[in-house]
């Protein structure tokens, strides 16, 4: 989001306006500034302050108070932050890299990428113009009404929300056992429980609530909710289910953001059984590990990957993009350097979308060691030295993939309770699940939106 915070003009005989060493002369008060325009202009290397500056400004939340502002520290406790003052021509910080050798600290390189000054002339009036727009992390405008609205309501919307993704699903072609209950009212049921975040014991009130309104057919022994959760062909069901959920907000969403995050699993149990029966599993079965992409506006998901914890991030890139690409016209896609390859460049242009994925500080405009540069390579590879203003605007939508996993884990949970691997992943897929229609209740009230599942069907 940008916005202009102060627009200053200033008297000046420079022609051509833009010429950094006329910029330079014109007035003293925006000299600092001047570098940065500068070295854009030139296409000059960024130093080693002034790529850490950037990865500051791309990942903490700078704030500010008049003309000081607080940059979170990197290397130090959580909450310490040094306070620069990025005046004009003597842009201070208190850092000690600052303050012992009295250079630009990334710091203050940090504050300036956040603050970006732009120069116009206007011939007509021989004056120059200075704009001064802040970029800022997205946020949400917090819309009260709408948001006491969804969450008051929440529950109920919820209830019917999925009641009608659940009636889209059929019946598989073979169900584990002699089912007691039809296959939409068993992922109701399993949903409604992770949704509820409570013991199975403990949420059958909720259950039998929900049978009197009419969203399941009968109420399924306690028992029965786990042997569903464990069931594998449940697995591809709430996939699907994910990425039906996401498509009332197709004409909303056309930036995304990839990421990953571990769940935790039941640790005591892991325990026991690691330490007496197979120590390999200590390790091994600690985290479920969730890859998603989801929309940057409202953060729905609109694919996602279940792995192991030690699978890497850059392969589930793929799979992702094409599974939201089927969805939604792409227009950017972010994700972090963990995800650089020219083969994941390459999915995301395919799709007719821009890829915003920071190249590493050792990369080098012939890809990596070894392996043949791509021109796709090359050119992504040049506009990021040379655009890292523009490319970092947009990749700061990026952080809303860590808003996303937040969001689910601060609603419903980072641990699981299940016991088994399977049950574990359906558990984690039905977290996801249930973010999306709460995401789709906020959009309700916020954006207007009617959601409707299964229209090409009906
Ligand atoms: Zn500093």
């Amino acid at each position: 989001m940008l916005f202009k915070t102060e627009t200053l003009s200033v008297a000046s005989n420079n022609q051509q306006g833009l010429e950094p060493n006329a910029i330079t002369r014109i007035s003293s008060f925006r000299q600092v500034y001047c570098a940065s325009v500068a070295y854009e202009r030139q296409g000059a290397q960024m130093d080693i302050r002034q790529q850490k500056g950037l990865q500051i400004a791309a990942t903490k939340k700078l704030t500010q108070s008049g003309n000081r502002w607080f940059v979170p520290s990197q290397s130090g406790q959580r909450g310490e932050s040094y306070v620069v003052v990025p005046d004009v021509s003597n842009p201070q910080c208190n850092c000690p890299d600052h303050e012992l050798r009295q250079v630009k600290c990334k710091h203050i390189f940090a504050v300036e990428f956040v603050i970006q000054r732009e120069f116009t002339f206007n011939e007509e009036t021989q004056t120059e113009t200075m704009t001064e727009i802040v970029t800022v992390k997205q946020t949400y405008k917090q819309e009260w009404t709408a948001y006491n609205q969804a969450q008051t309501q929440e529950k109920d919307q919820f209830q019917t929300l999925l009641r009608e993704l659940c009636k889209g699903v059929g019946e598989p072609s073979q169900t584990i056992g002699r089912p007691r209950l039809p296959f939409e009212d068993m992922i109701f049921a399993v949903a409604f429980k992770v949704y509820s975040t409570v013991s199975q014991r403990r949420f059958m009130s909720d259950l039998r609530d929900a049978h009197t309104k009419g969203y399941i057919s009968k109420v399924p022994h306690f028992n029965s909710i786990s042997n569903y959760l464990e069931s594998e062909v449940m697995t591809p069901y709430l996939t699907m289910l994910i990425e039906e959920s996401s498509l009332p907000l197709q004409a909303v969403e056309s930036s995304f953001a990839v990421d990953s995050s571990g769940f935790s699993t039941c640790r005591f149990v892991q325990w026991v059984e690691a330490k007496y029966t197979n120590p390999t599993l200590m390790t091994k079965r600690e985290w479920v590990k969730v890859h998603l992409m989801c929309g940057v506006k409202t953060n729905i998901v609109t694919a996602v990957e279940i792995t192991d914890r030690f699978s890497g991030d850059c392969p589930q890139f793929k799979g992702l993009v094409e599974t939201t690409g089927q969805n939604f016209t792409m227009a950017e896609v972010s994700a972090d350097k963990a995800y650089l390859s020219s083969d994941n460049l390459q999915t995301v242009v395919d799709h007719n979308a821009m890829p915003y994925i920071p190249f590493k500080s050792n990369s080098v405009s012939s890809s990596r060691r070894g392996t043949p540069s791509t021109a796709l390579w090359k050119q992504m590879f040049h506009f990021y030295s040379f655009n890292q203003a523009r490319f970092m605007q947009c990749y700061h939508k990026r952080s809303n993939v860590e808003t996303t996993f937040h969001m689910i884990k601060s609603k419903f949970g980072d641990a699981l309770r299940s016991k088994t691997r399977t049950a574990q992943i359906n558990e984690a897929l039905c977290k996801v699940l249930c973010h999306n229609l709460c995401c789709l209740i906020q959009s309700m009230f916020e954006l207007e939106i009617k959601p409707e599942f299964w229209a090409e069907a009906a």
